[in-house]
């Protein structure tokens, strides 16, 4: 028989690694839940035009890490590589424009790209995501990128920075495109084939080669923020007065372009140390005309998309201790078959009661039903005999304090529900 294994780029997460799992999303839900965001949930797979128009042909993720199929009825489908073109779909087909404005939503959920796996990069990995539509305010910039850093910082992260660009608008990005062009063209010689096609399909991209020979090339290049058309350069200007205002650092990063083509005017990230290359913890931007470019009416945006796994790793780096999981409290050791019903009887009250309650299986001497109560780590063991059916109590041993008493059967579940 073949040895199934997971697939190249998925991760198994085990129960004992749950309390990470657990302690982040009720962290990120607070705090979205705080600052006014409900949340969307969208579909696992959707069209794949949607992403091709959305995302951009010419991007990465579209020409080359795209899950993409087609499905028995001849539908062209893609797992979503993200969450903001299924929300901007979902605020469209459902009319979110006709409530209160901005809508404020986020969702969870597992992302899929056929990426290169390492260390923090993965082709399934899950996101949290935040999106404001409908309002231009850079007060909207702000609160995402707030909400991104509390995030952060509340869970341990130190020396928090964002890395900071604009990549203009329609009006003001042909005009940097063309300088931009024209700067590569002078070094068509020295940069990297990657880049010699990046010119002609997604030129800002150029901009974050990774290509030892594209350095130079790169470090001379013009920046966008000298080519800001005026609204675009005030909005900028009017966000990094916010971001002073609230005490978030930030750098600007005139190589940050960010891998998908909806974006507009503002783009940033978080980078952390200790996951290696992947540095980006999260990612985002301002991206008002993609409502337009998916059939919608004109409506601007702003969202981030925080990687999960990438924040579980840097916690991990650097320590963090996160509350376990509770377990069940009560273990049910039973001795004869009379005892075993009680002990299933008295399970089931136990846990319409609330109180998590386990009982040994099979028919086991007393010890090795002690013994497994000790590893499942259970504070109290109830241990019911023939003797005490008779007289109807329970012996309840206390695992932590080391004392055994005996408890009338008609109180038990009362008794215990005091204590646990
Ligand atoms: P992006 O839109 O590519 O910037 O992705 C947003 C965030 O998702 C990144 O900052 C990462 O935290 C996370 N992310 C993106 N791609 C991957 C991947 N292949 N594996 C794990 N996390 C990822």
């Amino acid at each position: 028989m073949p040895r199934f294994q997971r697939p190249t780029g998925t991760l198994d997460t085990l129960p004992e690694d749950q309390h990470y799992w657990d302690h982040v999303r009720r962290r990120a839900r607070h705090l979205a839940e705080l600052a006014g965001f409900e949340r969307i949930d969208v579909p696992v797979f959707e069209a794949t035009q949607l992403f091709a128009r959305g995302i951009g042909a010419g991007t990465d993720v579209v020409d080359k890490e795209m899950y993409a199929f087609t499905d028995k009825g001849g539908h062209q489908l893609t797992l979503r590589p993200e969450f903001t073109a299924g929300v901007v779909r979902a605020y469209i087909e459902n009319g979110l424009q006709v409530r209160p404005q901005p809508q404020k939503l986020y969702s969870f959920g597992p992302t899929f790209r056929y990426d290169r796996p390492q260390a923090g990069r993965y082709r399934q990995f899950t996101q949290f995501n935040v999106e404001i539509l409908g309002e231009q305010d850079p007060v909207a910039d702000v609160e995402v990128m707030a909400l991104v850093w509390d995030l952060y910082a509340g869970l341990g992260f130190q020396d928090l920075e964002f890395q900071l660009n604009s990549t203009g608008c329609p009006r003001c990005r042909p005009g940097y495109v063309k300088v931009l062009k024209e700067h590569y063209v002078r070094h068509l010689d020295v940069i990297c084939e990657d880049c010699q096609r990046r010119l002609e399909r997604s030129p800002l991209r150029v901009l974050d080669c990774k290509a030892d020979q594209c350095q130079p090339v790169i470090a001379g290049a013009p920046h966008f923020l000298d080519y800001l058309c005026d609204e675009c350069a005030a909005h900028f200007g009017t966000l990094r007065d916010y971001l002073d205002l609230l005490d978030r650092q930030y750098t600007i990063n005139h190589r940050l372009v960010r891998g998908l083509d909806y974006y507009t005017k503002t783009v940033f990230e978080v980078w952390a140390a200790g996951i290696g290359a992947q540095a980006a913890v999260c990612g985002g931007g301002r991206y008002d005309g993609l409502a337009e470019r998916l059939g919608g009416p004109p409506t601007p945006g702003v969202g981030v998309a925080v990687g999960l796994e990438r924040i579980i790793l840097v916690m991990e780096d650097l320590g963090v201790e996160v509350p376990s999981l509770p377990g069940p409290r009560v273990f049910l050791a039973h001795l004869g078959p009379l005892a075993k019903r009680e002990a299933l009887r008295l399970l089931d009250e136990l846990r319409r009661s609330d109180v998590a309650a386990w009982m040994a299986l099979g028919e086991r001497g007393l010890r090795s039903q002690l013994r497994e109560a000790g590893k499942r780590g259970v504070r109290h063991v109830i241990i019911l005999g023939e003797d005490e059916l008779q007289n109807g109590v329970a012996t309840v041993r206390d695992m932590e304090a080391g004392e055994q008493v005996n408890v009338q059967l008609a109180e038990l579940v009362g008794w215990l529900s005091d204590r646990v």
